[in-house]
């Protein structure tokens, strides 16, 4: 089956051992590589790299989806994870280092007076939404069509898989991404196009106080990497607070990509409350909601709002994430990382000019999309993305990066692009590493 590509004998091997008892052979539906039929099991990932069973070394653009910012194994991380080991790797209960790490993530996010911790996205913006229906007395909330709030019934409309109807009224119909999901939850949300102020002052006209929480990506890079209309962003913010809405930034992919103050800093908007993930932890299962005083005194034990999981705050990835942020704050941290943006995505564009290929590489910061069939920047509309997106180019590109050891991640069914991205780790010598190879995939692309 993998016959063009080399050496994954032992991984193919593996799939039959694996198939016995995860469905697929893969631990998330997300995670199959469809090209090669399963993941691409590892033996061990290490800075920019992974390590497959059969010893092939890749350079990684996928990153954990994200999480594995500072790269994998980062060596100050390891010493406070171990640390954590020394002091008996608890949960459930609370320890200096959680004060520690709250107080670093306040001094970093321009929004975050307050922190509660979680263990993932999902659940980060599953209590956002509990917190802004419990101070708003409101059940309703706004989602824009492409953003991804996580896998949770309440959340799971209209990200990438299909393109909802748009009505004339601005609205888009709402589409699940999953079977599972009841339709009765459809009533709770109303879905419109992002960057688009008719749209959204139409839904505020029509739903005055229904909206608990209008929710955003403030960089949408679950569509690739689609940027904010800031004028937008300012108008929403002011219409959030005219009508009592809180304002949710979900910066579970954007939090630390660009900056320390990370997407909300970018767009100069202050939302009441934050999601972050991802690269907060840099890799470890961790996630934060943060936000301004009034609104995060709902939250127990100070107020009615009951967030708490067993797993909040695990000692290590407490831990973990104290030594990643230490790391993001040093002074030369973001001037590196966006040196590495420019020379990677301009080294892109670059080869994809020369080549005569109809596609452009749109990022910000450290995580970037490859837009396949579009030239013109920049991107700034879903459904425009979604109209010339060709799906077709972007899996033979994938596929060539990884005959050529680059992995990016196989989007499988998709109408938009996937976001990829780079970390902390990819050395400029690796970039460039990268980019002789690119030039081969596009090569008689
Ligand atoms: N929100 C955004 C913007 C995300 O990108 C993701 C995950 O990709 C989530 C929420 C959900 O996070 P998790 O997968 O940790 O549940």
């Amino acid at each position: 089956m993998n016959a063009t590509l080399a050496n994954l004998e032992r991984g193919d091997a593996h799939r039959q051992i694996a198939e016995r008892h995860l469905p697929g052979g893969a631990s998330t539906s997300t995670r199959i590589y469809p090209m090669i039929g399963r993941p691409l099991y590892l033996e061990k990932a290490d800075g920019p790299y992974l390590f497959d069973l059969d010893g092939n070394q890749y350079i990684d653009y996928h990153n954990a989806a994200g999480a594995s910012f500072l790269g994998h194994n980062h060596p100050g991380m390891k010493a406070a994870i171990q640390q954590s080991l020394e002091m008996g790797f608890f949960c459930h209960y609370d320890s200096v280092a959680h004060a520690r790490l709250a107080d670093l993530i306040s001094q970093l996010v321009p929004s975050a007076e307050m922190v509660r911790f979680c263990s993932s996205g999902s659940e980060a913006t599953s209590a956002a939404l509990r917190l802004s229906r419990a101070v708003t007395g409101r059940k309703r909330f706004l989602k824009f069509e492409g953003h991804y709030h996580g896998q949770q019934d309440w959340a799971f409309f209209n990200a990438d898989s299909t393109l909802g109807r748009a009505g004339n009224d601005g609205e888009v119909t709402v589409v699940h991404e999953s079977a599972g999901v009841p339709d009765e939850l459809d009533a709770f949300v109303t879905v419109i196009p992002w960057n688009d102020p008719e749209a959204f002052l139409g839904a505020i006209r029509r739903h005055p106080g229904e909206f608990a929480a209008i929710f955003m990506e403030p960089v949408m890079f679950n569509a690739g990497c689609i940027l904010p209309d800031l004028d937008f962003i300012r108008m929403v913010r002011e219409e959030a607070t005219r009508d009592g809405a809180v304002l949710v930034f979900d910066e579970v992919l954007s939090g630390f990509r660009m900056g320390p103050g990370g997407g909300q800093e970018y767009v100069g908007v202050t939302p009441d409350l934050t999601c972050l993930s991802k690269a907060l932890g840099a890799g470890m299962p961790i996630a934060a909601i943060a936000g301004n005083k009034k609104v995060m005194a709902g939250l127990g034990p100070v107020g009615k709002t009951v967030v708490s999981t067993t797993y909040t705050g695990h000692l290590i990835a407490v831990m973990g994430a104290i030594a990643a942020l230490e790391e993001i704050a040093k002074p030369d941290f973001y001037p590196q990382l966006l040196a590495r943006a420019d020379q990677l995505y301009s080294g892109i564009n670059e080869i994809l000019g020369r080549r005569g290929i109809k596609a452009v590489c749109q990022g910000l910061g450290a995580r970037f999309g490859i837009f396949f069939g579009i030239e013109e920047t920049p991107i700034m509309h879903f459904r425009k993305v979604v109209e010339k997106f060709d799906s077709e180019m972007d899996k033979k590109f994938v596929r060539r990066a990884f005959e050529r050891k680059l992995y990016f991640r196989d989007p499988g069914r998709r109408i938009v692009p996937i976001h990829h991205g780079f970390t902390a780790a990819h050395a400029e010598a690796v970039i460039a590493e990268t980019l002789d190879r690119l030039d081969d995939v596009f090569a008689g692309f």
